[in-house]
């Protein structure tokens, strides 16, 4: 474990606190917030229950939406993550075996791809890579666990446990990135709303026969939809989603007979298939927190909303909210105020809430429109997909909504360009 203390900026010193933000949560979110605010001046600890080895380790992959590239980018991390992840030019959206499918092409965007494929491992690693080359400003608190947190007029105090040792630190704010069962949010008496689906997803890595591989596919059965993104080296990550003792059937399936269920529901489009992965069952829920923000407390990721695992959002969501959070920090830091004040953090759960809800809503009702046989829904859903093939604003309203950029774009990802291999893509409005 680390516990170094850095050397105190004169906003932390002024005041006797010994960083300026305490992020709890080391996965992909909290680290992204602390790569974001690396030449704003702050002292930042971040703070994670496990060994780091260990978050790294988790097999999961995720669609990388452009926006969320834009990101990396403006961080000046994405040259070390981009050679390592897939990338796709195609996405092809299809109602179980009906013959209208929408494909959506990197010209509807004007863009050079429509998304990314990264493996978790890949990308926390090079944010970790970064975060140690890079980032003075940052102080690895981990493994050590959160035992107290004491709100204050003039700052934070957090109680650690740091090898059987207790710590305490102070700071101006404290985020949690702590995932979606945050203690950090109960914590702090914030409640939520939302609910569990119907269903859960078997997620899992193949290895197909064919190739080029740079398609996505979302492919709605009844029983849920089923993702399909590339990965590098002729693999793809399966997100399989069914209620819940048919997928947990899935998960037991005997491999034989699980790959020749997904060859008959991926209709032979990819070749012969090959598992190179266990299969991991994950629950399905629909959560937002009431508050995103209270005096000297910010949500971020997962521990502030889930979503729907269809098209691909979460992660996503939180490396905006992450990127925004960042904007409003500086500004606040900028402006000689107090990180921890409310009326400065409200300005970021106003931007980010309405627009995380939209996404909310978005996957619910694909979930919901598509995983039925009732037929006005049916009907419903086919008129959307006609839309869809055939009215182009719609097509690109819906295309921007899933590569997240519509909506109020943070600072950070008008920083790239002079740096990157960028997707060329169109620019939305933004700005704080
Ligand atoms: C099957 C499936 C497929 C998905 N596919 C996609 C996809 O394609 N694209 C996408 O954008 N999203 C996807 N998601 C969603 C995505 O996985 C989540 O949104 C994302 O992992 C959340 O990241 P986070 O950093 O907010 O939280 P987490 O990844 O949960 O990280 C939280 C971190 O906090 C640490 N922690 C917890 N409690 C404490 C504590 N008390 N003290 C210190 N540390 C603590 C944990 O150890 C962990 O490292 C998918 C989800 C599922 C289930």
């Amino acid at each position: 474990m680390t516990l170094e203390k850095p050397t105190p900026t004169p906003s932390t010193s002024q005041i006797g606190l010994d960083y300026d933000v305490a992020i709890v949560g080391g996965g992909v979110t909290g680290v992204t917030l602390a790569c974001a605010i690396k030449d704003s001046g702050l002292s930042v600890a971040l703070i994670e229950a496990q060994p780091r080895s260990k978050v790294i380790a988790k097999e999961q992959s995720y669609a990388i939406s452009l926006l969320s590239s834009r990101v990396f980018e403006g961080i000046g991390v994405w040259e070390r993550i981009l050679p390592q992840i897939a990338q796709f030019r195609h996405i092809r959206l299809s109602d179980a075996d009906h013959a209208g499918v929408v494909r959506f092409e990197t010209a509807d965007l004007g863009t050079e791809v429509l998304g990314y494929v990264a493996e978790h491992r890949t990308l926390l690693s090079a944010l970790y890579e970064f975060i140690e080359q890079e980032c003075p400003h940052v102080s690895w608190l981990s493994p050590a666990e959160v035992m107290g947190v004491d709100y204050q007029d003039s700052g934070v105090e957090i109680e650690l446990k740091v090898e059987g040792e207790k710590h305490q630190l102070r700071s101006q704010l404290l985020v949690g990135a702590d995932g979606a069962r945050s203690r950090i949010r109960t914590g702090a008496g914030i409640r939520t709303w939302g609910w569990q689906y119907w269903q859960s997803c078997v997620a899992t890595t193949i290895k197909h026969e064919k190739s080029p591989n740079d398609t996505a596919f979302e492919r709605f059965w009844s029983s849920g939809p089923m993702g399909i993104l590339p990965l590098p080296g002729n693999r793809c990550q399966v997100v399989w989603t069914a209620p819940h003792a048919e997928a947990k059937a899935l998960k037991e399936l005997d491999e034989k007979q699980f790959i020749e269920k997904l060859e008959s529901y991926t209709g032979g489009l990819l070749g012969r298939l090959e598992l190179v992965s266990d299969r991991v069952l994950f629950p399905v829920q629909l959560m937002q927190s009431d508050r995103y923000v209270q005096s000297r407390l910010a949500l971020i990721g997962d521990a502030a909303h889930c979503c729907h695992p269809v098209g691909g959002q979460g992660l996503n969501l939180g490396i905006r909210d992450a990127a925004a959070l960042a904007q409003v920090l500086q500004t606040t830091h900028k402006r000689g105020q107090d990180l921890g004040n409310l009326r400065s953090l409200q300005t970021y759960e106003r931007w980010r809430k309405r627009e995380n809800l939209t996404i909310l809503g978005f996957t619910d009702l694909l979930d919901r429109m598509f995983s039925n046989h009732w037929l006005p829904a049916v009907m419903v859903r086919r008129s959307g997909l006609w839309m869809l093939r055939r009215v182009r604003p719609i097509k690109t309203y819906a295309l921007q909504l899933m590569t997240g950029l519509r909506g109020h774009l943070p600072q950070i990802t008008k920083q790239r360009g002079e740096r990157g291999q960028g997707d060329k893509g169109t620019r939305g409005q933004g700005g704080l």
